[in-house]
């Protein structure tokens, strides 16, 4: 590997007396789209969370980009607020739940970081904002409320607010397994052209379909630890590990769940 975009090295968080993350190493190349996929529990979202910083891990070392974090349990000696922030702003973060601004219209959903954050002039903002509307297809719905739009509608637009930040990285976590079946589609359509547009991502998704398509490298997470990884003609394709198979066999006799978009 060269120089990995995200580089995480012997990630650990506990909580309680429970490890939830156990030695995690993972590197994503620029441009790369990385699937993160498991059974519940086994610590997909903590990973996330912990490279953006919304978990603090216990042990091991995180770098995006060019800045690099080590944790150390109590003794990690955090960087300041404003270091920390810089840290979080390399990571766009979009959940399963949308949690859009109920009182501001898309557009001002996502010209909101830009102009309050970024300090950036409300006009430039407003006019990335409509970009990136367009890019995930909402032009047309710039002056809706969230309660206007759709499930689907309302996931593009996180999308959207997060990309306004400028991210060097996106996470999506589970960001189709809120919605109905017949809006998961347009969701991924829209992580799809972002992968295509060399956008570098980590996808925790049960759309094993999709990340059979999209995915560069598979992760399969399992109780704390990376059990398997590779190329997803690997890694689904062909799964060596016990466990991956049997994950992955639910997802062949549940074909109403698998969607590939
Ligand atoms: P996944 O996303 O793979 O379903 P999670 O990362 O959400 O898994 O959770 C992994 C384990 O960590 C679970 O046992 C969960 O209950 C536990 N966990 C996650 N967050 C917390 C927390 N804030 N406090 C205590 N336990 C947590
Ligand atoms: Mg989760």
């Amino acid at each position: 590997m060269g120089n990995p975009l995200i580089n995480i090295q012997g990630l650990r968080k506990s909580f309680g007396g429970q490890e939830v993350l156990k030695n995690i190493n993972l590197q994503v190349e620029r441009g790369q789209a990385v699937a993160l996929i498991g059974p519940s529990g086994s610590g997909k979202s903590t990973l996330l969370r912990c490279i953006n910083l919304l978990t603090i891990p216990d042990g091991g070392r995180i770098a995006v980009g060019g800045q690099s974090l080590a944790f150390q349990g109590a003794a990690t000696r955090l960087p300041s607020e404003k270091q920390l922030a810089s840290f979080r702003a390399s990571a766009g973060m979009v959940f399963q739940h949308f949690n859009l601004f109920p009182h501001m219209t898309a557009l001002r959903n996502v010209m909101e970081g830009p102009v309050t954050v970024l300090r950036m002039p409300k006009k430039e903002a407003e006019e990335r904002a409509r970009e990136l509307l367009r890019k995930v297809g909402l032009a047309e719905r710039a002056d809706y409320y969230p309660d206007k739009l759709s499930g689907g509608q309302k996931q593009r637009v996180a999308i959207a607010r997060a990309l306004a930040m400028q991210p060097a990285v996106m996470l999506f976590d589970e960001a189709t397994s809120a919605l109905d079946p017949e809006l998961v589609g347009e969701v991924l359509n829209v992580i799809k052209g972002l992968a295509r547009d060399g956008m570098t991502m980590i996808l925790v998704t049960h759309e094993i379909g999709f990340a059979r398509e999209v995915a560069d490298q598979v992760v399969f997470m399992r109780d704390g630890v990376v059990a398997e990884s590779g190329p997803p003609q690997a890694v689904i394709g062909n799964p060596q590990n016990e466990a991956t198979r049997a994950f992955l066999a639910r997802f062949h006799r549940a074909p109403g769940q698998e969607t590939s978009a």
